[in-house]
């Protein structure tokens, strides 16, 4: 069963989908605008995946890389559906990242590939938006263009692993005031599920709670202050977020 957390008369509770309605933990059932959405889990370490496809590396001119190219999010950046992002002053060209996330369920070192999917608890969307103009080079991590507070929402839902078989096949869609603008399937990613639980396993301890995004295909467009952006993934869940001024 897909499971939410929401905040509701000031207290986070777990959440499930009943007729449309939100079922709160406690029994009560209410509308999916009466509550504040949080990420589905609460988020422990937060890998992040830049150019892991190939058709996104060549639109942004760069060489699709041979090894995962990683970075980390602090825990400022997550919100949640029906979140605000904002803006910043003065940035010409802002955009989306539509991204299957893969949330841990167990802790695990050294996870061998064939192992790798014993590992996932589940799955849900995130929107990784960028900004274009904070992008840093090469030779510099991306911490500020992607650490900006409440510009990575998460969720709505955590799906539970055994309800997607093949999470490598999945269409990835996002829509900008209702105009279909990006389209892709989670079967072109360059380092798949497995590969990347294999890969960060391999140096670090990876806990439950942890989440890989796993990055996202081509398809950017600016989005001006008041865009309605909607990061859909087929079987996970449809993100709304709206483009806010800043401050
Ligand atoms: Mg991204």
């Amino acid at each position: 069963m897909k499971t939410a957390r929401v905040q509701y008369n000031g207290k986070v509770i777990a959440a499930a989908e009943k007729n449309g309605l939100l079922l709160l933990e406690d029994g009560s059932a209410v509308k999916e605008d009466e509550v504040i959405w949080l990420p589905p889990v609460e988020p422990g370490t937060v890998f992040a995946l830049g150019l892991n496809y190939a058709d996104h590396a060549k639109e942004l001119d760069f060489q699709a890389p041979s090894e995962p190219l990683v970075f980390l999010k602090g825990r400022s950046t997550f919100t949640g559906h029906l979140g605000k992002t904002p803006r910043p002053e003065g940035v010409t060209y802002m955009h989306y990242e539509c991204e299957l996330a893969v949330v841990i369920g167990k802790q695990g070192k050294n996870i061998p590939r064939e192992e790798a999917y014993d590992y996932v608890l589940g799955y849900t969307v995130a929107n990784d938006y960028a900004f274009r103009d904070l992008l840093e080079n090469y030779y510099r991590p991306n911490l500020i263009v992607k650490n900006r507070d409440a510009s990575t929402p998460v969720g709505p839902w955590l799906v539970p692993a055994e309800d997607i078989p093949d999470p490598m096949n999945l269409v990835l869609r996002t829509y900008v005031n209702g105009e279909l603008t990006q389209e892709g399937s989670t079967k072109d990613m360059i380092f798949d599920i497995p590969a990347l639980i294999q890969y960060l396993s391999s140096f670090m301890t990876l806990n439950k709670g942890d989440m890989i995004l796993t990055g996202t295909p081509k398809g950017s467009v600016d989005t001006p202050v008041g865009a309605e952006v909607v990061t859909e993934i087929e079987g996970i869940g449809r993100l709304v977020s709206t483009v806010v001024r800043e401050g």
